[in-house]
């Protein structure tokens, strides 16, 4: 039997390697920081200054979060070997929820294994048939999957556009022979990752309260430090009262080791509960990683210093980037793309790069549009100065090189 499929499938992975789109991964032999060990599989790992984690506040290696991880493997154990509701709750699930909710300023959370599982949980249980759900066009692909489960009635609207937005939400209103949906529910990432640029929030809970929808907002890459307490874009739109459901990741900025949650209303996070597939069917978080987290939101919540060096180091990078000729797109936030447009040329610029010993990415079509790939850059709190300089002086080489080879 097996023997169609491995032809089939071969066929279809060499496919994918003469598109120029196989993933190929690097092995890093070290803790994920500023600078890493990494190389390509099988091979010996060169010392890189890495510039394409999400490890926004430099905490994943961070030795206050290691040490509380140890503290909980020693007290409560490696794993929980449960579901939260038969016996996998510990008083540090609840800790961490609460902890979630006093700093997203939300009634309730609830935890899942990750961002992924909790977009996955979220619409199905509150959003049937009679519902619908308006999804941006650039969402997160579990966000795409979670409205797939769901039985509602599904609309798009252009990346950030509230005047299509606008358009959808008519379109909905007009369901069932005008009507309406029972219920509608707009959901947006709050950062859009390959661009960097930021959700119109406002504009978002402006056109919800005029048709009576919901917001949901997808925090995951700008919870704990965007807005001026690290609460995430709507802290930093000033809408965070105006927004009814919040997914975010613990694998970003929060440690980056995993997991994730939805903070919300006190019934909503009870019918999740009741309801959630990956609650119910998904094993909970591991205590080591739930105690490290809740000393991850403590340090973030004591001082705004991983904040402040974070956007430090983003403008710094974008200030030079921007002298030194480079085209970026514009904005704040700790992802910085520089644009290239032709694939390959982002494609040489990243691997001269790595060999100037910074380790950047290069994204092209179909991860983002035709003629504008980019080499997407993210700051980091544990970058120095002179780390970001390196970068910028390796840009430099690199694009130097690269010219001068397609010259000769
Ligand atoms: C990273 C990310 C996720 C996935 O988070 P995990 O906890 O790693 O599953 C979900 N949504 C968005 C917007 C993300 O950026």
């Amino acid at each position: 039997m097996y023997t169609a499929l491995k032809d089939q499938l071969t066929a279809e992975l060499a496919e994918i390697e003469q598109a120029g789109t196989f993933k190929h991964e690097r092995v890093i032999s070290t803790a994920q920081s500023n600078r890493v060990t990494a190389g390509p599989v099988g091979r010996d790992g060169a010392e890189v200054l890495n510039f394409c984690a999400n490890n926004y506040l430099g905490l994943a290696d961070d030795p206050r979060l290691v040490e509380a991880a140890k503290r909980a493997l020693d007290e409560r154990g490696f794993g929980m070997a449960s579901v939260r509701f038969i016996c996998g709750t510990q008083d540090l699930h609840l800790q961490l929820e609460r902890a979630v909710s006093d700093f997203l300023g939300t009634e309730d959370t609830i935890l899942f294994a990750s961002c992924f599982d909790a977009n996955g949980a979220v619409f199905e249980p509150l959003f049937g048939a009679e519902d619908a759900i308006i999804s941006d066009a650039l969402n997160h692909a579990s966000l795409i999957d979670g409205i797939r489960l769901s039985k509602a009635a599904r609309f798009r609207y252009r990346n950030a556009d509230l005047e299509d937005l606008r358009t959808q939400l008519e379109a909905v209103a007009a369901l069932r022979e005008g009507k309406g949906a029972r219920r509608t529910v707009i959901v947006t990432d709050g950062v859009f990752s390959m661009d960097g640029y930021l959700a119109p929030l406002e504009g978002i809970c402006d056109l919800a309260e005029e048709f009576g929808a919901l917001v949901m907002v997808d925090d995951s890459h700008a919870v704990g430090f965007m807005g001026a307490t690290g609460a995430g874009t709507p802290e930093h739109f000033g809408v965070s009262e105006r927004v009814d459901i919040y997914t975010g990741t613990f694998g970003k900025a929060l440690g980056g080791a995993s997991g994730g949650y939805v903070a919300a209303r006190g019934e909503i996070v009870a019918m999740l509960r009741q309801k959630g597939r990956p609650y119910l069917f998904s094993n909970s978080l591991a205590p080591s990683i739930v105690a490290a987290t809740l000393t991850a939101l403590e340090l973030i919540e004591g001082s705004g210093e991983l904040r402040a060096t974070l956007f430090r180091n983003a403008e710094l990078f974008r200030r030079r980037m921007s002298e030194e000729g480079f085209e970026l797109l514009p904005g704040e936030h700790a992802i910085v793309p520089v644009m290239f447009g032709d694939a390959s040329l982002a494609a040489k610029v990243a691997d001269a790069m790595l060999e100037q010993g910074v380790f950047v990415t290069a994204f092209s079509y179909p991860v983002v549009p035709q003629d504008r790939a980019r080499i997407r850059v993210q700051l980091s709190a544990a970058h120095t100065e002179e780390d970001v300089e390196t970068a910028v002086q390796a840009f430099v080489a690199s694009r130097d090189a690269v010219q001068d080879g397609q010259d000769g």
